[in-house]
Order: structure tokens, then C-alpha cells, then sequence
């Protein structure tokens, strides 16, 4: 029986590095994919989006690989206070007081599975984000 828990939370541990060695936004955190980084801390980056639905568009990416919005905990309250304070401080660095929006896609609505918050601001180009 206890072998077979083991074996069970091996295979659960090895799913879970597989699922953060194909992340996009891990290989981004461990610099192996070309990108511009705005902002770096022990926790989290922002990066400009690849494909801006507006003239701000950057995304906050926390370090750790939390998958989505609902996986959120309450060990990450630091993470997510840290994540609004620098959410504030670009919208006003890029002057878009104005007109923003901070959105959290989930489900069929997320393509990345790596948990990010889409900054927007200014004028947009497209209507989906
Ligand atoms: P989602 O639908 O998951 O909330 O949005 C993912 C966002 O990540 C999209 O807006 C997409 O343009 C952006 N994105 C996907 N791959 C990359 C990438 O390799 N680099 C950057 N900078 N953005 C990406
Ligand atoms: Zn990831």
C-alpha cells in the first residue's frame, strides 16, 4: 500500500516537471528564450505581451509555476501583493491612469497555463486579450 502511494506521488511530481519543462513562461523565468524584461524580482516578471491588444500591454508573471487564478493560495498573499504594487507602479509609469484594465483569463479563455495578469492600457488594437 505504501509503495503504491510512493510510486502514485512520483508520478504526480514527474507530471508536474514535465508540465513546467513545456511552460513558455518557465523558460521565460529561466531566461532560455529570448525576451525584453521590464521589471525582475525574487518573485515575479513583467515582459511586454508578443502580441499587444493595446498600445500597454504587459504581462506580470509570477516565478513559480502556479498554473491558473484558481490555483492561487494563501502561501502566495506576498506574491499577489507584490504583483497589485507593481501592477500600480506600470500603470503609472506608462501613464494609462486613465484607461487600463487588469484581466485574468481562465479556462478555455487562457491559452498559457502558467498564471499571468495581463496589463492593458491605452488605446486598443483588438478586442480579445
Ligand atoms: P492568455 O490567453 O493565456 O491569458 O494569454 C497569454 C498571452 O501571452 C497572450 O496575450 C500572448 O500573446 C502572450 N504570449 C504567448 N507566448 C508568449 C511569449 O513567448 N512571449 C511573450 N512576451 N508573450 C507571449
Ligand atoms: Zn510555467
Amino acid at each position: 500500500m505504501k509503495t503504491k502511494i510512493w510510486s502514485c506521488l512520483v508520478f504526480h511530481k514527474l507530471l508536474y516537471l514535465k508540465r513546467m519543462d513545456d511552460c513558455i513562461f518557465c523558460k521565460i523565468v529561466k531566461k532560455e528564450v529570448p525576451t525584453k524584461y521590464l521589471y525582475e524580482s525574487k518573485n515575479l516578471i513583467v515582459i511586454p505581451d508578443i502580441n499587444p491588444a493595446a498600445d500597454v500591454h504587459i504581462l506580470i508573471i509570477p516565478k513559480e509555476h502556479i498554473s491558473t487564478f484558481v490555483d492561487i493560495k494563501k502561501e502566495h498573499k506576498d506574491l499577489i501583493l507584490e504583483m497589485v504594487e507593481v501592477a500600480q507602479k506600470f500603470i503609472k509609469e506608462k501613464g494609462v491612469e486613465k484607461k487600463y484594465k487588469m484581466i485574468f483569463n481562465g479556462g478555455s479563455f487562457q491559452l498559457v497555463p502558467h498564471l499571468h495578469w495581463h496589463l492593458v492600457g491605452g488605446d486598443f488594437r483588438k478586442e480579445a486579450v
